[in-house]
């Protein structure tokens, strides 16, 4: 099952409108499972209209078309549709009374041109127009492709084809196989590298299209599967991201549209009811604005430190003076003393920390984007991880925090206790 959609309109043409009453249709066809290749925009003008008309019927089961149903001179789809079928146009009987009680009601004279709105194609169901007084149109034709006629003005297109033209093309097609996605992301992998890895599947896939999207930071992948049910589309999509966790697993954090790392962590965290604190010095707060902005996390976050020269790093968070002094303040040592330090004073199951330099000049001999992440989780030894980040002071510290994100994943993941 096919169908094409024709906008009719000179001011589509010339760019004067947004061709929105397509994106509507679009999206109906698509829920309907009805496959649509082609679109069309053409002018006011029959004879284009009538070439229109034919090259769309010709390679489709159905053609919607979308404007000109008006009582002025340029709206011509109605008489130029009857005239490719062969038809006559016949009056809607309660469309006219409509029309008749509107006149009759604002006491403005009623020209032929406004009885010209409640006709349409003999043969055709009429659609009602619940917002306007142009009437739509269903032909159904054994021969050729079957004809839905829709008004221009948006609000009355999609009233109509939502309420009148989509149950009688349901009925008329059944469900067709609809298409069905699932998003996967990865955090720690390039969009390049990503498509690299998973060259062969993306080639050989048939089932499954595979779709990547380089995002900041991150990158999703997004899986479409065409189906008769949503069941036999969840086996097709589980297969092939199994697939794919094959190769990539290690940096899938999680699924949707709408989702982030921060949201995974800390959903994890609030489930496996593990508090956390975080001792910042470089991000200056910045992972606790973060992680500050998921609902739910005060569960979890009883607040932290922000220890930004050596005196405050030494007073607030108990890092040894001799540390800081023997390894410098971005170091391996110091970033531990600061988790450690944070997860005593605030009493947390788990306390990630930051040391480094945001830019733009160079800190004890180490250039901008040298970063340290402390992480005290749990009863496990106290870890810290060296980074070196590109980009601007911004750049630097943004990334510092999602680097942050995803060294708690990551042990979290390794860790399958559930209680602290
Ligand atoms: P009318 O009775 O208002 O003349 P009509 O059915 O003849 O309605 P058109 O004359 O083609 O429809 O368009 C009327 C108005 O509807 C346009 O000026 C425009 O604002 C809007 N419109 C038409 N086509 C589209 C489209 N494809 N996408 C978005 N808006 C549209
Ligand atoms: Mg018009």
């Amino acid at each position: 099952m096919q169908a094409e959609i024709i906008a009719v309109g000179t001011e589509i043409l010339l760019g004067q409108i947004t061709n929105t009453n397509s994106t509507h249709i679009a999206q109906g066809l698509a829920e309907l499972g009805i496959d649509s290749y082609y679109q069309t925009v053409v002018g006011d003008n029959p004879a284009r209209l009538t070439a229109a008309i034919a090259i769309a019927a010709k390679r489709n089961d159905l053609v919607i078309l979308a404007g000109g149903l008006g009582p002025t001179k340029d709206d011509l789809t109605k008489q130029t549709l009857a005239a490719y079928l062969g038809v006559p146009l016949v009056e809607d009987d309660p469309a006219m009374q409509v029309i008749e009680q509107r006149f009759a009601q604002t006491g403005k004279v009623m020209t032929t041109n406004n009885r010209l709105q409640a006709l349409y194609p003999q043969g055709a169901q009429p659609l009602t127009n619940h917002n306007g007084l142009a009437v739509g149109a269903f032909y159904q034709n054994p021969d050729t492709a079957d004809f839905v006629l829709l008004p221009g003005p948006p609000r009355e297109m999609k009233k109509m084809f939502d309420t009148e033209a989509k149950p009688r093309l349901q009925q008329a097609y059944g469900q067709q196989a609809q298409i069905y996605s699932r998003v996967l992301r990865f955090f720690g992998i390039g969009e390049s590298q990503l498509v690299t890895e998973l060259q062969d599947l993306i080639a050989t896939q048939q089932a499954v299209t595979i779709a990547p999207y380089a995002k900041t930071n991150e990158v999703t992948l997004r899986l479409s599967a065409q189906a008769a049910t949503q069941a036999d589309a969840t086996a097709a999509l589980d297969a092939v991201e199994a697939q794919i966790k094959t190769q990539v697993g290690d940096y899938f954090y999680g699924y949707g549209d709408d989702n982030s790392l921060a949201q995974v962590v800390i959903e994890t965290m609030i489930a496996r009811q593990l508090s956390l604190t975080a001792v910042e010095s470089l991000t200056a707060g910045l992972f606790q604005s973060t992680i500050g902005s998921i609902p739910g996390v005060s569960a979890i976050f009883p607040g932290g430190l922000v220890t930004y020269a050596n005196t405050a790093k030494h007073q607030l968070a108990g890092v040894p003076q001799a540390t800081i002094d023997q390894a410098g303040v971005v170091s391996e040592a110091t970033a531990m003393a600061m988790a450690v330090g944070g997860r005593a004073q605030l009493n947390t199951a788990v306390a990630l920390s930051f040391t480094g330099v945001a830019g733009p000049d160079e800190l004890e001999g180490q250039p901008a984007g040298t970063v340290w992440i402390g992480l005290a989780y749990r009863d496990q030894p106290t870890i810290a991880k060296q980074y070196h980040f590109a980009g601007d002071r911004q750049k630097i510290r943004e990334r510092s925090v999602m680097a942050g994100l995803d060294l708690l994943r990551r042990t979290l993941a390794a860790d399958q206790g559930t209680k602290k």
